[in-house]
């Protein structure tokens, strides 16, 4: 019998995303309740938005949960490297096996060739979809294009009638049209290859068995199926999780909910109560019970009680439940699990600097410093009255400073003053227009210790989380503000 082997294959492009961690506990499960492996794969091949400090990221927030893996880029194994970039050679053989085998070609065409194709296939009232021309090219041609060394990616051939059958361990048999299919881009013209390339051949020379992936990808599967079919290989049992959605049940997003992991980290959840939680989207325990751990989940884990209703992310469950994890400490372990927390010396020693020039006894800390240690503050409307900006203002600034730092991607003092500094200039105020907002979001007070410095030491999930709540306390930004403050942000440096 062959060994059941799954896998988590994130993209690092952004914050480590809780929906991240739960497929990749429901990965977990499975693997270990067959005995077999859980692997993870970092899907790179996005140049532009792929970076070291995200992939970092995601290691530390799916350790911290209490996930580990047997294979992946930082702890090796038998079929790395584990990471695509560094796989570029084995894709381009692969690609070109399927355009020697006639199921895949060569494509020339220039961006702006394809627009056109499209908006012509539009205004014809046809769905665009690239409509084979490359195909009809001559060999010959193709080779004096190629030696020419022009610009081209490679497609794969879709079959242009008839259904493809998803057999997905959830829902059974799921029947979609060829028609929906493009000839999907294998290669790009930089030479990396596109997901849909890697992750088959990825999931296939790392011996995949079960692939349990999010929903979202359900429709592009018969192109994967399609690739399975073309190399001759055995296709993995494919399984698409429902997806994690908001309370009012639109698919889970930053902007209703925060989704980043380090979020529940810096705001005192206890791990194993976020593992919990995660285990309860869409599942339950055969005794139904709300309360369990890793271990227990895996003893008692069935597959088919995954239910396929969106399961809704909530914060206020997910902190009803971290209550009862907290409140069944004992009392020494709570104490611990504060001092790990927050109460670190590294996190005190972050603090220190700022807060020793400021006081003359201890028992003067709590009550400058106490910012440092909540989540969400008790704000008061009137420390956003402004001397010099009217309320349309000082909820601008604020939009426009979240905006900023939710694209922010290295978080130093620096590159954040940059982003205040950047608002300011563009709305031509004085960045002592703006500072006060910012005093007032971040810390709850008129003055504390420096902002800046208070906004790097908190980091950016609880920064924007502050940015958030002030600028809903405020009203929030109606949708035509929105759109053009959009337009704003888009000029500003
Ligand atoms: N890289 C894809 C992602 O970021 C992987 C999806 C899959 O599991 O195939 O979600």
């Amino acid at each position: 019998m062959t060994t059941v082997r799954t896998r988590i294959a994130p993209s690092p492009t952004g914050d480590p995303h809780v929906g991240t961690a739960y497929i990749a506990l429901f990965n977990l499960c499975f693997a270990r309740q067959h005995g077999g492996q859980f692997i993870l794969r970092i899907e790179d091949t996005d140049q532009l938005r792929s970076t070291r400090e995200s992939e970092q990221q995601i290691y530390d927030a799916l350790r911290w949960l209490g996930i580990e893996w047997d294979e992946g880029p930082d702890v090796g194994g038998p079929h790395g490297p584990y990471r695509q970039s560094e796989r570029g050679d084995i894709y381009r053989k692969y690609a070109l096996e399927l355009v020697e085998k006639g199921h895949a070609f060569y494509c020339f065409c220039s961006a702006e060739e394809l627009d056109q194709m499209r908006a012509e296939q539009m205004a014809r009232g046809e769905t665009p979809r690239y409509d084979g021309r490359a195909l009809k090219l001559s060999a010959e041609e193709v080779q004096r294009r190629l030696a020419a060394g022009e610009p081209h990616v490679i497609r794969m051939k879709v079959p242009d009638e008839g259904v493809c059958v998803v057999p997905d361990m959830l829902r059974g048999d799921v029947e979609i049209p060829w028609d929906r299919m493009d000839m999907q881009v294998l290669m790009k013209t930089d030479g990396l290859p596109t997901y849909f390339l890697a992750n088959v051949v990825d999931d296939h020379l790392m011996g995949i068995t079960h692939v349990l992936r999010g929903e979202e990808w359900l429709p592009s599967a018969p192109k994967l199926i399609k690739l399975y079919e073309y190399f001759g290989w055995e296709q993995p049992q494919l399984c698409y999780m429902p997806l994690l959605r908001n309370p009012d049940k639109s698919k889970l997003s930053k902007r209703k909910n925060p989704t980043s992991i380090t979020f529940y980290e810096r705001m005192g959840y206890l791990p194993q109560a976020m593992l919990n939680y995660l285990g309860r989207m869409g599942w339950s325990m055969p005794d139904e019970r709300e309360k369990f751990t890793l271990a227990e989940m895996i003893e008692h884990f069935d597959i088919q009680r995954v239910s396929l209703g969106g399961p809704i992310f909530d914060l206020e469950k997910l902190s009803w439940l971290n209550g009862q994890w907290l409140r069944e400490l004992p009392v020494e372990a709570f104490a611990s699990e504060v001092q790990k927390w927050a109460l670190n010396p590294e996190y005190l020693m972050k603090i220190a600097p700022h807060v020793q020039g400021r006081v003359e006894t201890f028992s003067q800390i709590a009550p400058l410093a106490a910012f440092f240690f909540s989540g969400a503050l008790n704000l008061e409307p009137a420390l956003f009255e402004h001397k010099r900006l009217d309320a349309v203002q000082v909820r601008q600034v604020l939009q426009l400073v979240l905006w900023k730092l939710e694209a922010l991607r290295q978080w130093e003092k620096e590159r954040i003053t940059g982003c205040i500094q950047a608002v300011a200039d563009h709305l031509e105020l004085k960045l002592r227009d703006v500072m006060p907002l910012m005093f007032a979001s971040i810390t709850g007070q008129a003055s504390s210790v420096s902002v800046l410095d208070a906004m790097e030491i908190l980091g950016p999930d609880i920064t924007r989380y502050r940015l958030r709540q002030a600028l809903e306390l405020l009203g929030g930004a109606s949708k035509k503000e929105v759109k053009a403050w959009e337009k704003l942000l888009t000029a500003i440096a």
